[in-house]
């Protein structure tokens, strides 16, 4: 009870320190994105897409206004000093704003859990959102997708002394935390009925109380449970494999066939000309996961 304690307390200490962005004394630095890396997207600036009203409104606006996720690592995280947003979503983000003919430096991005996006899509908040969006048929009736363009998996996150989870099996009678709204708190209230889950709106506060040892693990796509046991490796470890297929797509207003379909052919170029790759590799690729070969775009027919 006594180790459990402090490591409660050293719990909150980790986390502080993971937030400053450094390591122990002595250990090297957390790896992180390293803006040099980055691509620089070229901005199309003879685009027009007047089919498109969600376009034709950011045009006359004069920017963009994108959903992103800001405590996602390497996927979707904004620097609490400066406000920046970073990660391999940001930069699908920022390289279909270039291929629509906006600068990305310009566009505003607005944090939006897993729960509110589709309320923000239709309420018209965002133009479009990237966040670890998942594909589906039920979201489908709700807003439209542009891609997939990157395929995860749902896994379990961990404390490196746990060893009876191995894999959603084994998840009865233990406690499982996930994002409200989200596909993976979806799956194991369906199919794993036995396991005992609980619900915030964000993935880090599961990491927290993972780390305080009020949850046994954290289910949700592994790509972001990688870039957490990668920032705290000592601390967690992702188990067992993936159990799901998880399309990320772009989530934009339904009635926007427009816009879906040319951020699909930008998703194409960007995919073709090294863009994709060179993105993924200063982001996501730094928690371990080598480039894949992106997942085939489907361009479904208007519903
Ligand atoms: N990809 C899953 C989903 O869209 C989990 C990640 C998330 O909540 O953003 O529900």
């Amino acid at each position: 009870m006594r180790t459990r304690k402090v490591l409660a307390a050293c719990a909150g200490l980790l986390l502080a320190v993971l937030a400053a962005g450094c390591g122990k004394n002595g250990s090297p630095p957390v790896k992180g994105p390293k803006a040099g890396e980055l691509p620089v997207y070229k901005v199309d600036t003879g685009f027009r897409l007047p089919d498109s009203r969600t376009w034709t409104q950011a045009k006359k606006r004069g920017y963009l206004r994108v959903g992103a996720k800001e405590d996602q690592p390497y996927l979707g995280e904004k620097d609490p000093a400066t406000g920046v947003y970073s990660g391999f979503d940001i930069e699908i983000a920022r390289m279909m704003a270039a291929s629509l003919g906006f600068d990305p430096k310009t566009i505003r991005f607005r944090t939006i859990a897993s729960a509110n996006r589709e309320t923000a899509l239709q309420n018209g908040q965002i133009d479009y959102y990237v966040g670890t969006y998942t594909i589906n048929d039920m979201r489908k009736k709700l807003v439209g997708f542009a891609g997939p363009y990157y395929m995860a998996g749902q896994g379990l996150l961990v404390r490196t002394d746990e060893d009876d989870i191995h894999g959603p099996q084994d998840l009865a009678g233990k406690t499982v935390c996930s994002a409200a709204g989200s596909t993976p708190y979806q799956r194991i209230a369906a199919d794993y009925p036995k396991a005992k889950l609980v619900a915030y709106d964000t993935y880090s506060i599961c990491v927290d109380n993972l780390l305080t040892f009020q949850v046994d693990a954290v289910t949700t796509d592994d790509a972001i449970l990688l870039g957490f046991a990668a920032k705290a490796p000592d601390e967690m470890k992702v188990v067992g494999k993936p159990f799901s297929e998880e399309p990320y797509g772009i989530g934009v207003p339904r009635s926007d066939n427009a816009l879906r379909l040319a951020l699909d052919d930008a998703l194409e170029a960007n995919e073709k000309n090294g863009n994709w790759k060179k993105a993924f590799e200063a982001t996501l690729g730094l928690s371990g996961t080598p480039a894949p070969k992106p997942p085939p775009i489907d361009r479904y027919p208007a519903n």
